[in-house]
């Protein structure tokens, strides 16, 4: 069942998201060669602690036999998802999708962002834009009356007129009094399908873009996600509500609300 929120119900959700946000702003001002996964972690979960929140992905389940073991994902280059913090260090010219998840009194927030490690190739760099704005192109469909595969479809109309694949088999979400609720929000099909949007639904909308296949495969951990063909993936997500004139987006930075112009 898909759930939705009312004003007050919002506020919590947004509480939760804005921390998501200045955790992932926080990470990013520490990424540079050198630093390892694991450094990063540690510095994640004590913000998140010390500003009042709980890092929501720490011990959730998935298809491994063990629960998430840390705050933040951490993948870099082929991962697409799900890389879990080590004591690898990060290389010039890698790039690295932070995704982080937040509860704060029941309520959560979840986001994504892909970084550049130093100097990055053209390709990589475009295909980090590209996952940002696939994940705006998606959104601009995220109105009252539209459907959930409107924003599928134009998520993949973004990703694939630039020369890259979505992949397929991981989705967005509905997100609220849990990190993840109903509906599934796929990053390709045909538009006009699915739920009706309505006012005070929230959703993750998270597109996952490869340079290569979109076909993945799940290392021997369980949880690390790769691309088959080993190319660069990003990622890019962001929780948002569907408000009457439209979706807010909860999870950007204030720094990165001026600069998109929001
Ligand atoms: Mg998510």
């Amino acid at each position: 069942m898909i759930k939705v929120y009312g004003r007050r119900e919002i506020e919590g959700i947004r509480a939760s998201c804005k921390l998501t946000a200045e955790a992932l702003q926080y990470i990013g001002t520490l990424i540079k060669p050198g630093i390892s996964t694991l450094e990063l972690d540690r510095e994640l979960e004590s913000f998140i602690r010390d500003n009042g929140g709980r890092p929501a992905f720490k011990g959730i389940a998935g298809d491994a036999p063990y629960p998430f073991p840390a705050s933040g994902c951490f993948s870099i280059d082929e991962v697409v998802v799900h890389g879990i913090p080590s004591k690898r260090r990060l290389a010039d010219g890698e790039i690295i999708g932070v995704d982080v998840g937040v509860e704060i009194d029941g309520w959560y927030g979840d986001a994504a962002r892909t970084f550049m490690v130093g100097d990055v190739s053209f390709e990589k760099r475009r295909l980090a834009q590209t996952a940002k704005d696939a994940f705006f192109k998606g959104i601009a469909r995220a109105k009252p009356g539209g459907r959930l595969s409107d924003i599928s479809h134009n998520v993949q109309k973004m990703a694939e007129g630039r020369g890259f694949s979505v992949v397929r088999s991981l989705v967005g979400h509905g997100i609220g009094r849990q990190l993840h609720e109903d509906p599934q929000v796929p990053n390709f099909g045909e538009p006009g399908l699915g739920s009706k949007l309505r006012i005070g639904m929230a959703l993750a909308i998270e597109p996952m873009i490869n340079i290569g296949t979109h076909e993945i495969r799940v290392m021997e951990d369980g949880w690390t996600i790769v691309t088959a063909d080993g190319k660069p993936s990003a990622h890019y997500e962001n929780t948002i509500v569907i408000l009457d004139k439209g979706p807010e987006i909860l999870t950007m930075s204030e720094d990165e609300l001026c600069e998109a112009g929001l």
